[in-house]
């Protein structure tokens, strides 16, 4: 048993409190890779922003769970190595899809774990989040359930459709559950193909294809219920266009890629809505620099060639989306 105060972790609430109270949201960035940790990293220290490290249960089977433990620990070494005295660091689990797992990530220096029961029936739902609230409570480790379906692809989890989060059953089951924050369903979904183009509009002058916008009144409805609870967005990368158009550029195939305008995310970010998981954005800044690299240098095979400019570009991203868009900067 490896708690994660141990590895100078911290859990959610308090850094889920102020976030609520303050009207900004915590970023929470995918990870499985030495430099989307370190580019995590810089970019939390440069913008002194608390920060969630997640990994899904993919991520934790590519990386492995013990070297995830400690590039976690690692991280908040280095935060400190770069001048940040308190580091505020948490090391959660995304979509984890059964007790087991969670109980394994909370035994390894997990300080936040997710249940996702939202695939199954209402009473299942809550009977499993419960079971892993009371497991995480006695070690001191917060707990996001979910409830409603995001449509879109992200690792194991996958639905052809949204099922919006009905309003009239969120008191009910945050209070029963026991939860600690609740991953809402308002028009979000998971991957960089995040609407189909017939779902979308087009803009006449560009092209681009215009999502639907979030369910805002879903959200404002469930703020007056639970006044001060802290709500999870999923699914909320916002696939930038001129990375997509790098990658396409260069030998890619991301057509009609699309994600969430960031002006709503903002927006989402002023309410109760206080973590907002990204991940597609950092995988698209990867891909783009690395593609650009390769056709630019054909000579270049020192994976320390490309990984770097890939490690800058993530870094811009997440200081854009911490400064531009959640407003987490400047709250340690
Ligand atoms: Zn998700």
């Amino acid at each position: 048993m490896t708690s994660y105060k141990e590895l100078g972790l911290v859990n959610t609430r308090e850094m889920f409190a102020k976030a609520v109270a303050g009207g900004y949201a915590i970023p929470a960035f995918n990870f499985n890779t030495l430099e989307q940790m370190q580019a995590i990293v810089q970019a939390a220290v440069e913008t002194k922003s608390p920060v969630i490290m997640q990994v899904s249960k993919g991520a934790r089977n590519y990386a492995n769970g013990t070297i995830l433990r400690y590039m976690a620990q690692g991280a908040v070494e280095y935060a400190k190595e770069l001048g940040c005295a308190n580091p505020q660091i948490v090391l959660h689990l995304d979509h984890g899809d059964s007790f087991e797992l969670c109980k394994d990530c909370i035994d390894n220096g997990f300080s936040s774990v997710m249940i996702d029961g939202s695939a199954l029936p209402y009473e299942e739902n809550i009977a499993l989040t419960k079971k892993v609230v009371e497991y995480a409570h006695a070690h001191d480790v917060t707990v996001e359930a979910e409830l409603g379906v995001l449509a879109g692809v992200e690792d194991e989890v996958a639905s052809e459709v949204s099922h919006y989060t009905k309003p009239e059953e969120v008191e009910d089951f945050s209070k029963r559950s026991g939860c600690d924050s609740l991953a809402i369903s308002i028009g979000t979904s998971h991957g960089a193909y995040k609407f189909t183009p017939e779902q979308c509009t087009r803009d006449p002058k560009t092209g681009k294809l215009v999502p639907p916008p979030l369910a805002f009144d879903i959200l404002h409805e469930i703020e007056k219920r639970l006044p001060g609870f802290p709500i999870v967005l999923h699914g909320s990368s916002s696939v930038p266009q001129d990375e997509v158009d790098t990658i396409n550029a260069h030998g890619g195939k991301l057509p009609d890629a699309v994600g969430i305008p960031e002006e709503q995310l903002r927006e989402a970010s002023k309410s109760a809505v206080c973590k907002i998981n990204i991940d597609s954005d950092s995988r698209l800044a990867m891909t783009a620099a690395i593609r650009k690299h390769f056709d630019e240098y054909p000579s270049h095979f020192d994976p320390r060639q490309y990984l770097k400019p890939a490690r800058e570009n993530m870094k811009k991203m997440y200081i854009h989306k911490i400064v531009e868009v959640l407003g987490s900067n400047d709250k340690l």
